[in-house]
């Protein structure tokens, strides 16, 4: 891989965020993230077919944007890697894709419920989450899989993404997006909380969700402030 210092350093960031992701609960066995190649934004790095809290420096492969290794690269990739060369692709505001199946997701996913935001912390959820059904564009059949694993439905996850930075994936897990490896990160974790939290309050009763102008001000504010918590996950990571 070319050893550029850009390079060098987003790779060593991307690696991390593998081992943060899982601490946090955001993936576990399965799940991933990639970054755009600071030095080109045609290419992204990702790891090679392995969990993300095994993921080292030497596991990362580069692909294009249709999802094909380069540099000769012929070891297992991940077969969802469609879901980031989709959304880099299609999305040139964003730099850094998350994949998992955080379970207090799944529910709304199922149920067709919007995910919206209830705190200031997951603000970016906006006006709610789309949900993407993939038996609307499965061929020949509508019976798959689940798994996003050609470029062609990578394509269809990232439009129905739209111009948010999250989507429900019906059945399966969901995709963020962010133009940073740490703010990828940070709306992965609070966007799981909020499913959480959502849940439990709608057991309740009626929920006040933010406005969109309070969502707006609110998300601005916080994601200010995303190196705090960057720094507490990176020292529950580090290896001793
Ligand atoms: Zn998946």
């Amino acid at each position: 891989m070319a050893e550029s210092p850009a390079v060098k350093a987003a790779v060593e960031e991307l690696v991390l965020a593998n081992h943060i992701l899982y601490d946090q609960t955001a993936v576990d066995g399965y799940g991933h993230i990639s970054i755009r190649n600071p030095n080109n934004p045609n290419t992204f790095f990702l790891a090679r077919s392995v969990a993300p809290s095994v993921v080292t420096v030497q596991d990362i492969i580069e692909f294009d944007m249709n999802g094909k290794a380069l540099n000769g690269d012929t070891r297992t990739a991940y077969g969802e890697r469609f879901i980031h060369s989709g959304i880099l692709r299609n999305r040139p505001d964003i730099n850094s894709v998350v994949h998992g199946h955080a379970a207090p997701l799944l529910p709304f996913g199922l149920t067709g419920t919007t995910l919206k935001p209830v705190y200031h912390m997951s603000a970016f959820l906006g006006e709610g989450a789309p949900i993407f059904e993939i038996r609307n564009f499965a061929k020949p059949s509508p019976d798959t899989d689940m798994f996003v694993k050609s470029a062609d439905l990578g394509d269809a996850l990232s439009k129905t993404m739209g111009l948010q930075y999250f989507v429900l994936m019906r059945g399966h897990g969901y995709a963020a997006g962010a133009d940073s490896i740490k703010k990828v990160v940070f709306r992965s974790v609070y966007a799981i909380q909020n499913a959480s939290i959502q849940s439990e309050a709608m057991k309740m009763g009626p929920v006040q969700y933010l406005t969109p102008g309070e969502a707006t001000i609110s998300q601005e504010t916080i994601e200010g402030t995303i190196a705090r918590p960057w720094q507490l996950w990176s020292e529950r990571v580090k290896k001793p």
